[in-house]
């Protein structure tokens, strides 16, 4: 069984970002970059689907700048076994990397193909649900646990309140949530073993896909900055603010 994993190059989660003086976006000039955290779920949760003998070939595969290439380097790292850079320098929207991944799909013919739920970069959320619809497989978002059996994929999802779980038929389409699993640290002889793995690298355009943006970003704006506390003399004032002021009780 083939497992094809997503991953996108994002800024670090640590990194505080800063919005662009003329609102246009965040300058990620300079910044820390790393590989979305729930696609670093994904690619853990494909390895341990090889290492437990279920998946034979875990091939990642990003779509954007040449320096993705490190983001699929690190997804070597943790244990993929072929990376696949899908090259472009234009903003790529979740319909067209959806696009994208849908012809790659159609050319290694994964039977599973996991992806993170959202970037955390765009919050999307989108790409996975997107590439189900046009590779018209059945998907499973919000994946706390993946068992692959019987030629069937069983998700169970974090629901409000609770747990559910599916059974899908095989080819299918997982996202990733925070509690499937805690991936690997990286280690360096496993570094230096993906220098060696192959990376192969296409354009868009190989792939008959075009990636032209269909969504125009009006302004982006920071959040409002938080006003300065009060203190309260007692509760019976504390109580009496939340109801009249804040007006939550
Ligand atoms: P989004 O819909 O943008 O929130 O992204 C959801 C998931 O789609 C991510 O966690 C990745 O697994 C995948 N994805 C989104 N953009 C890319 C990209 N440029 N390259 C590879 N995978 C991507």
């Amino acid at each position: 069984m083939r497992i094809l994993v997503p991953v996108k190059r994002v800024v670090d989660y640590n990194v505080k970002v800063r919005v662009k003086s003329d609102g246009s976006g965040v300058d990620i000039a300079n910044v820390k970059m790393s590989m979305n955290p729930f696609d670093e779920i994904a690619v853990e949760e494909a390895v341990r689907l090889k290492e437990a003998g279920v998946a034979t070939e875990v091939i990642a595969v990003s779509a954007g700048v040449a320096q993705a290439q490190e983001t699929l380097r690190t997804a070597l790292a943790i244990g993929a076994d072929r990376a696949i850079l899908i090259e472009s320098d234009e903003e790529l929207q979740p319909l067209a990397v959806a696009k994208l991944l849908k012809a790659l799909v159609d050319k290694e013919q994964p039977q599973l193909v996991i992806l993170g739920k959202q970037a955390i970069d765009d919050d999307s959320n989108q790409t996975g649900q997107m590439l189900a619809a046009l590779a018209k497989l059945p998907q499973a978002t919000f994946a706390s646990k993946v068992v692959v059996a019987d030629g069937r994929v069983q998700v169970t999802r974090e629901v409000d309140g609770g747990l559910e779980t599916v059974s899908l038929s095989l080819p299918a389409v997982v996202t990733t949530d925070l509690r499937l699993n805690e991936p690997r640290y990286v280690t360096l002889p496993n570094i230096m073993k993906a220098k060696k793995k192959p990376l192969e690298t296409v354009k868009p355009a190989d792939l008959g896909v075009d990636v032209s943006p269909r969504l125009k970003t009006l302004k982006v704006v920071e959040p409002p900055k938080r006003g300065a506390g009060v203190k309260v003399p007692d509760v019976a004032a504390l109580v009496e603010k939340l109801k009249n002021e804040a007006k939550v009780l």
